[in-house]
C-alpha cells in the first residue's frame, strides 16, 4: 500500500487559458487549501458540504492575495480519488498558477508525480487498472471512434470480459483442486470430455479477445500511410481533396526536419496518419526534396501506401519501378486526372501488381476520394464488421498477457492429453488466471503499475 499523504498539481494544460485548475487530495486536502483561502463570505472551508464552491482569495503568509479563485470542496469517498479532494480554480496563466501551488506545498502537501490522482483511484479500489488505463487513451484518442472505444474500456467494457475469463478459471481451479485435496470424498471428478470442454470454452473467449487486437491497435494508433508518385502525378492535390473534409488533427514530429508535419485523416474511424513533407503540400516533389533514401525509408515504414499515377501520361518506367517496389505492401493504387483523356493501361497495372485494388479519381475535381475511402477503410479493416462491439484490446500490455494466458490454456489441454495428474493441470490454470489478472490489475507487480502510471500526464 501506498503513504495516505495530500498531493497537489496543476491538472489544467500548461500555457496560459481562461481559467487554471490546481488539484489537491488526501485526508489534508482540505485544512491545507482552508489554510490559505479566505472566502468571501467568510466561510471556513473545514464547515462547508460537499460538492459545494466557494468564491474568495488565496492570499500569502502576509495576508496579500496571490489570485481570485473559486474552490470546490468534493468530500471522500465519492471523488476521482476516493479521498477528499479540492479543486482551486484560478485564473490562467502559469505565474498565479504557480504561486497557489506553492503555497500549497509550502503548507505540507507534495507535488503529485504524473497520473498519481489517477493511481489513487487504482490503489483505493475505484477503478481497475484497465479503466486507469483507459483514462490516457481517451485524453489521447485520435478520432471519435478511437474515444468510444476507450470509454467503453473506461465504463468497465473490457474489465467484465476479463472478469468473466477470471470467473470461468477460478470455477474449473476450485474444482480441480477440490478433487485432488479431498480425493476420497464426494466431489465428481470431471469425465475428460467435460474438462477438455470446459478448457476450450475459457480458451475461445481468450481468443475472441485477442482478435480484436489488431483493429484496436489501429483506431488507437492509426496507419502510417505515404502518398509516392512521380512529380507532378497530382499527390499534393489529392492530400488536399482529402483533407478538406477529415482532417483529424495535425502534429508536429518531434525531432525531425521543421517542415515534417503529420497530417491525420479521420476514415470510418480510422487515424489514416500521412506522412507529409514540405514536398507533398507544396508544389515540389517528395522523391526529390527528401532523396530517395528517405522515400525508402518512409515505404518501409508505412503500413500502407498510396501510389498516384497520372492517367493522362500514362504508365512510365519510373512508375513500374514504383509499383514494383509495393508489391509486398498494403497498397491502393491510384489512377488520377481522369477527367483528362486517359493513356492508362490498367491490364498492365493488374499484371504488375496482381491483388492491389485499383482507385480512379479526378483530385483537382474531388473525384473518386469517396471511393479511395470506402477502399482505405476495407483494406485496414479486411471487411471486418465495423462497431458491432466497442470493447477492444487497445494495448499492447493487454495482448502480450492475453497471449500468455492463451499459451498456457494450450499446454494444459496438452498436459490433459498425457493423461497427468490433476496436479500439472492446475498449475498451468493458476498461470493462466495470473496472466488474465494483470490487464485488471488483480495481479500485478508494483513497478508495473508505476510504469504504467509514469507515462500519464501531470495532474491527472
Ligand atoms: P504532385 O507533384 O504529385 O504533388 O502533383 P500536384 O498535386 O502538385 O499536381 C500537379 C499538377 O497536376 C497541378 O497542376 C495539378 O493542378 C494537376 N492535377 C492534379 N490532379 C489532377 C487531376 O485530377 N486532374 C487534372 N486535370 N489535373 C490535376
Ligand atoms: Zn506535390
Amino acid at each position: 500500500m501506498y503513504v495516505k499523504d495530500t498531493i497537489a498539481a496543476i491538472s489544467t494544460a500548461i500555457g496560459e487559458g481562461g481559467i487554471g485548475i490546481i488539484r489537491v487530495s488526501g485526508p489534508e486536502a482540505i485544512e491545507i487549501v482552508n489554510k490559505i483561502f479566505r472566502s468571501i463570505r467568510g466561510k471556513s472551508l473545514l464547515e462547508v458540504d460537499s460538492y459545494t464552491a466557494h468564491y474568495g482569495h488565496i492570499v500569502d503568509s502576509t495576508e496579500e492575495i496571490i489570485d481570485e479563485v473559486i474552490t470546490l470542496v468534493m468530500k471522500s469517498p465519492k471523488t476521482y480519488t476516493t479521498e477528499d479532494i479540492v479543486e482551486i480554480n484560478c485564473h490562467g496563466g502559469m505565474v498565479p498558477l504557480r504561486k497557489v501551488l506553492d503555497l500549497i506545498l509550502k503548507e505540507g502537501a507534495r507535488l503529485a508525480d504524473p497520473g498519481e490522482f489517477t493511481k489513487r483511484a487504482f490503489l483505493n479500489g475505484r477503478i481497475d487498472l484497465a479503466q486507469a488505463e483507459a483514462i490516457i487513451d481517451l485524453i489521447r484518442s485520435q478520432t471519435e471512434t478511437g474515444l468510444r472505444v476507450a470509454m467503453n474500456q473506461l465504463e468497465g467494457g473490457l474489465s467484465q470480459k476479463v472478469g468473466e475469463i477470471r470467473q470461468d478459471l477460478i470455477k474449473l481451479l476450485a474444482h480441480l483442486e477440490a478433487t485432488i485435496d479431498f480425493p476420497e470424498d464426494e466431489i465428481e471428478d470431471f469425465n475428460s470430455d467435460e474438462l477438455s470442454d470446459r478448457i476450450d470454452g475459457i480458451a475461445k473467449k481468450v481468443e475472441k479477445l485477442l482478435r480484436t487486437s489488431q483493429k484496436g491497435k489501429i483506431l488507437k494508433e492509426g496507419i502510417e500511410t505515404a502518398i509516392i508518385g512521380r512529380p507532378n502525378v497530382g499527390k499534393s492535390s489529392l492530400l488536399n481533396a482529402l483533407l478538406r473534409e477529415k482532417r483529424a488533427i495535425v502534429t508536429e514530429i518531434p525531432g525531425t526536419t521543421r517542415d515534417i508535419i503529420e497530417e491525420v485523416i479521420n476514415i470510418d474511424g480510422i487515424p489514416v496518419k500521412i506522412i507529409d513533407t514540405a514536398g507533398i503540400r507544396d508544389t515540389e516533389d517528395i522523391v526529390e526534396k527528401i532523396g530517395v533514401e528517405r522515400s525508402e525509408e518512409f515505404l518501409n515504414r508505412a503500413d500502407l501506401v498510396l501510389l498516384v499515377l497520372d492517367a493522362h501520361q500514362g504508365i512510365t518506367a519510373e512508375d513500374r519501378k514504383l509499383m514494383g517496389s509495393i508489391k509486398e505492401k498494403d497498397a491502393v493504387i491510384i489512377a488520377n486526372k481522369l477527367d483528362l483523356d486517359s493513356k492508362l493501361d490498367f491490364t498492365e497495372i493488374e499484371e504488375i501488381l496482381t491483388d492491389k485494388p485499383i482507385v480512379k479519381t479526378a483530385a483537382v475535381e474531388n473525384q473518386g476520394i469517396d471511393e479511395l475511402e470506402d477502399v482505405i477503410s476495407n483494406l485496414v479493416f479486411s471487411g471486418e464488421i465495423k462497431n458491432e462491439d466497442q470493447t477492444l484490446i487497445t494495448n499492447m500490455r493487454h495482448k502480450n498477457a492475453l497471449d500468455r494466458a492463451y499459451q498456457m490454456l494450450l499446454d494444459v489441454k496438452k498436459t490433459f492429453e498425457l493423461d497427468l495428474p490433476n496436479d500439472f493441470i492446475t498449475i498451468d490454470l493458476r498461470a493462466a488466471l495470473e496472466a488474465v489478472g494483470e490487464i485488471t490489475g488483480d495481479t500485478i507487480g508494483e513497478d508495473i503499475i508505476d510504469q504504467i502510471f509514469a507515462d500519464f500526464c501531470l495532474g491527472k
